[in-house]
């Protein structure tokens, strides 16, 4: 495989190896007269899916395209700053919208997903729609339901690969603050603050052009990371305190947050996300799972450091999928058969998960 250090010697666009140049060129045609277009976001979303959708928003408006946002359900608050946010219309609150925009629409970008079924609801009319479906994202083994595919997993982000998209419609002059806004929250919230999934020089050389297009790092820090409410502080303190169990033998450990603990401190949409990343500050656990009950079954989050594969044991185990270090997943089962179920599985998976962080 061609790796990023040898490929820059070569040639200076890295899109020209990351996507099929005959499907950018196709696209590109098709958006070279103005189109009704709608942008979609996974269930559930995150920082990559919200702002990969806005920069899209942005991007294919100056384009003279009509653009509508569609996303299956709330986003969090600590994202609502972000211009253009206001325009998501959510399918849970107003279904009979987004059913009429994505039956509308000449083209559907699907934005940090690998399969219609990450959109919950929203997943039967896309696959029923007429329109030109577009992937851009970068898990692993999309899907065959779209019409055109720019994935590519070893990147950051889906806001990186939305970058490497704009520039490969040789439109990167028409990338402005707002989209450059986006585009950093992508990166920074999908690389938990440059932190995984940035080993690659390219992911430093596009933040550094959104640095000079205005964005500040200090200041989206602060906008993304320090706005908690005082109950979700709490929460994450009990969480630690009271629900995390150390599974030190099988290198492992588990936070586990039911409906009740959730509703003692208020949960808001949100409240939970980075809760799963501390058991992995611990040496010798490289593997992290958070159970929280939430629309009556166990949503699951799963998270390793170094080579263990989460994305493996969620798809074989619980009905989900991801990345290699950062999956979820869901258990209809209590959540105490969940924990039950969890500590049979990782038990299994003993000898992969023993190993050491080294250089
Ligand atoms: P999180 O734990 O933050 O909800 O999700 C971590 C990663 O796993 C994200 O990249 C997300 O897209 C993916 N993911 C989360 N839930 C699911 C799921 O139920 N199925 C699949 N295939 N991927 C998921
Ligand atoms: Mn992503």
């Amino acid at each position: 495989m061609v790796c990023f250090g040898e490929f820059v010697n070569f040639a200076p666009h890295y899109f020209q190896f990351m996507f099929d140049h005959i499907q950018l060129q196709k696209v590109g045609k098709l958006l070279s007269q103005p189109k009704n277009i709608a942008l979609v976001s996974h269930k559930n979303p995150d920082g990559d899916t919200i702002s990969a959708a806005l920069a899209m928003m942005h991007y294919l408006r100056k384009k003279g395209h009509s653009i509508s946002m569609l996303i299956p359900n709330q986003y969090p608050d600590f994202y609502s700053w972000m211009p253009g946010c206001e325009e998501f219309i959510i399918f849970d609150k107003n279904a009979a919208l987004v059913r009429e925009k994505v039956a509308n629409a000449d083209i559907i970008f699907c934005l940090d997903f690998n399969r219609m079924s990450r959109t919950g609801n929203v997943a039967p009319d896309l696959i029923k729609a007429t329109a030109v479906k577009i992937v851009i994202d970068h898990h692993l083994e999309p899907s065959e339901e779209f019409d055109y595919y720019f994935t590519y997993v070893d990147t950051s982000s889906t806001g990186e690969l939305v970058y490497e998209f704009i520039e490969a419609m040789g439109d990167k002059n028409l990338i402005d603050k707002d989209i450059a806004l986006a585009l950093y929250t992508a990166i920074m919230t999908d690389t938990g603050s440059f932190s995984y999934s940035c080993d690659h020089p390219r992911t430093f050389q596009i933040t550094s052009e959104l640095i000079d297009k205005g964005v500040e790092p200090s200041l989206m820090h602060k906008l993304v990371y320090d706005t908690f409410t005082e109950s979700r502080l709490r929460l994450l303190g009990f969480a630690i305190s009271e629900r995390m169990m150390v599974w030190r033998d099988l290198h492992a450990a588990v936070i586990y947050l039911d409906r009740k603990d959730l509703d003692r401190f208020d949960y808001r949409v949100g409240d939970t996300e980075g809760v799963v990343n501390y058991p992995l500050s611990m040496a010798g656990v490289n593997l992290s799972v958070l159970l929280s009950e939430k629309d009556k079954v166990i949503r699951m989050s799963f998270r390793s450091k170094g080579k263990f594969n989460v994305n493996e044991l969620a798809a074989a185990h619980f009905e989900g999928g991801g990345h290699k270090n950062a999956s979820g997943g869901t258990s209809a089962l209590t959540m105490i058969e969940t924990i039950g179920k969890l500590k049979e599985v990782v038990q299994q998976y003993k000898e992969d998960l023993d190993y050491k962080i080294s250089i």
